[in-house]
């Protein structure tokens, strides 16, 4: 099996990636770089019409959002995906077919094309692929972490793969998953003493939930409010999460009087009803944590530039660590890094 690049190796979006036999073409996700005047993967007409299908990842713009250009550029084969990916994009495929459908125990088959896949750890719904056909195989991660608080994530062990794409979105960063945690946790700790509000804008499907458990696990005493779309995420069950409900703190609707913690499920505050919320919390004195990528241009990036805010990461990825340590509990013959925006090489086994 032949792997193009399409996009997402050496940046921070537009993950895209192609792989061709003599038997089959398909495509492992289609994304966007936001903030791009030219945001789509690197695609000719002929590589998109001749693509059977398209398997995502997860529901991440940076994964799926090239859906619609796709569409626009001839595309006519399958989408496959988990359900709960399906359930959260805007765009609604013209086929699909839900992965628990195609290859229900995890292993499976579609038209010779050999599939194994898992729960990647990274968001509702996210997982990793493996595709084998005629003793040539290939492995994608998706957006991969096995640190995890409410996600659950199968972790790759063992596997064999001729290629190996996998998710060092963090780079050559080498702090730990914990040493984060104990970063975001005294910081919120020290903000939530000086400032009667903080705002954490977190992506409507993805961290929050981790971030809200963090929060309350480690003892910190403040009243949580979340908006609709968040509340109802703390509540939706489906086989992608680890622990029950049982273990989140008590949330609020949004006040717009009340001192607390508001979690607001949009990233980058650019929806007029996030930024004006977060205006008038900012108004009565609140302070905005972003705890991943700020995008050039976003109301998020104006608070941290005009004082309003700062950025202190929640992992959601893996760094050169977690990547080398992937490598060495699998066998990996050649391995690509993808979702950094500089060029990583690891070198495997
Ligand atoms: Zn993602
Ligand atoms: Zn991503």
């Amino acid at each position: 099996m032949e792997l193009y690049i399409a996009g997402g190796v050496g940046e921070h979006g537009r993950s895209c990636f192609m792989v061709s036999s003599p038997d089959t073409a398909f495509l492992v996700d289609c994304g966007i770089m936001a903030g791009d005047n030219k945001p789509y993967p690197h695609l000719s007409k002929e590589q998109i019409q001749s693509a059977e299908y398209l398997f995502l990842t997860h529901s991440h713009a940076d994964h799926c959002g090239g859906l619609e250009w796709l569409y626009s550029g001839g595309f006519d084969g399958t989408v496959i995906s988990s359900a709960p990916t399906f359930e959260q994009m805007k765009i609604k495929p013209k086929k699909a077919v839900t992965l628990e459908e195609a290859v229900p125990c995890a292993e499976g088959e579609i038209k010779g094309l050999k599939i194994c896949w898992g729960r990647s750890g990274h968001c509702t719904g996210s997982v990793w692929y493996r595709f084998e056909q005629n003793g040539s195989s290939i492995l994608f991660t998706g957006d991969y972490t096995e640190n995890t608080l409410v996600y659950r994530c199968d972790k790759i062990r063992g596997i064999y793969a001729d290629r190996a794409v996998i998710d060092c979105a963090y780079g050559h960063y080498t702090t730990s998953y914990a040493e984060y945690c104990k970063a975001l946790t005294e910081r919120v700790t020290q903000l939530i003493s000086e400032y009667p509000i903080l705002i954490l804008p977190v992506p409507k499907y993805g961290r929050g939930e981790e971030i809200i458990t963090l929060l309350a696990a480690s003892g910190i005493n403040a009243e949580y409010y979340g908006d609709e779309h968040f509340i109802k995420q703390l509540s939706d069950k489906n086989p992608f999460w680890k622990k029950s409900r049982s273990d989140m703190p008590k949330i609020s609707s949004v006040s717009k009087e009340d001192k607390g913690i508001y979690f607001i499920s949009s990233p980058q505050l650019n929806d007029p009803l996030s930024a004006e919320l977060s205006e008038h919390l900012i108004s009565r004195g609140g302070y905005a944590v972003l705890t991943g990528k700020v995008e050039k241009g976003s109301f998020s990036e104006e608070l941290i530039k005009t004082g309003y805010g700062e950025f202190i990461r929640y992992p959601v990825h893996q760094g050169i660590n977690e990547c080398i340590a992937l490598c060495r509990n699998n066998h990996f013959k050649s391995v690509t890094a993808y979702h950094a925006k500089e060029k990583i090489s690891i070198i495997s086994e």
